[in-house]
């Protein structure tokens, strides 16, 4: 029986990708298109016509093709398929994407959160291979979570199931998270949060270590910034890591306690910046995990990394259309 084929579509702020994957991850075309600025009567025709382009130039038909996955930024309707408020793309309100593409693709369709797709796509084909229970989480500008337990992603009865970003790990005077609660993970070990703590600590310090690695505008510190300036010893910048190693070891050994997992897969920052991103979580780990649930407990990076978007999708769909399991026997 020949290899199953889906579509996957990767909504993210500045680009969308689209991808044309087999089962066993072999893609067999890929595209990206400009998503900055767009509005989707613009784009949303031309998701149409590039997948019929890529199914073509592979040599296929739409009837070969099994269905498509949406991976999809917040906020959303996930149930409904529907773009209500995507956080970087303002012109993009209550979008009816997977029924658009339905209607006119001929083939059905699924949408999920972004960070749960990562995890499905580590799941069939990056960290996740062969393991049943397993968290990925994103450590980008947010931090996105999807949680696979007993082979099975965690959904809830809203389909907000997998939020781990917003648990609340200081319940006093903790920091303004962009969810509206206080205190959330987040809020201490997101990107964005620590950029934007840094350059309200930082604004009446311009000649400060971090802002110079920033190329001298506060308003320009990053994660790329602290890193440097935490690479060149810099004080401020090792307090700051060494708070963000210990929330992230909190949040991690809450996870891990609560949920017994065999791996949890980082994204983006961990693996851009390397072992001095992972190492001190390791070391801080005992204190909020039990021995027992550590003992077969890996924390990896993302095998897929820049990859995961064009994955992301066509995990979705199949895991949701298809019932891949992520079991390899
Ligand atoms: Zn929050």
């Amino acid at each position: 029986m020949p290899e199953e084929i889906v579509l996957g579509y990767d909504v993210g702020g500045t680009k969308l990708g689209i991808g044309l994957v087999t089962a066993d991850g072999k893609i067999l075309g890929q595209a990206r298109i400009e998503n900055k600025d767009t509005y989707p009567e613009d784009v949303l025709p031309q998701l149409v016509t590039i997948a019929g382009k890529l199914v073509a130039e592979a040599g296929l038909t739409m009837k070969d093709v099994s269905g498509f996955g949406i991976s999809a930024p917040g906020v959303a309707d996930v149930a409904k398929g529907i773009l209500t408020a995507p956080v970087n793309n303002k012109y993009w309100r209550n979008v009816p994407i997977q029924q658009y593409l339905q209607d006119n693709l001929g083939l059905p369709g699924c949408f999920e959160n972004d960070a749960n797709c990562g995890a499905l796509a580590e799941g069939y084909f990056g960290a996740g291979r062969g393991v049943d229970d397993f968290i990925y989480l994103t450590m980008s500008t947010g931090v996105g979570a999807g949680i696979v337990t007993g082979g099975t992603l965690v959904r809830g009865v809203g389909l907000y199931g997998g939020e781990a970003g917003h648990i609340v790990i200081e319940a006093n005077s903790g920091r303004k998270c962009s969810c509206g609660l206080s205190g959330c993970y987040e809020a201490y070990c997101g990107g964005r949060s620590i950029a934007l703590y840094l350059q309200e600590k930082l604004k009446d310090q311009p000649g400060h270590k971090i802002v110079e690695c920033a190329g001298g505008n506060v308003n320009d510190i990053d994660m790329v910034a602290l890193e440097k300036a935490y690479r060149a010893g810099d004080a401020l910048a090792q307090e700051i890591w060494a708070e963000m190693s210990l929330r992230n070891a909190q949040a991690m050994g809450l996870m891990i306690n609560m949920l017994n997992p065999k791996r949890i897969i980082l994204g983006t920052l961990a693996w851009a910046i390397g072992d001095i991103y992972t190492d001190p979580i390791k070391e801080l780990l005992p204190r909020f995990a039990w021995k027992e649930m550590l003992a077969d407990f890996e924390l990896v990076n993302s095998e897929l990394r820049r990859d995961i978007g064009t994955y992301a999708g066509a995990a979705a769909a199949l895991y949701f259309l298809l019932k891949k399991p992520f079991k390899v026997s």
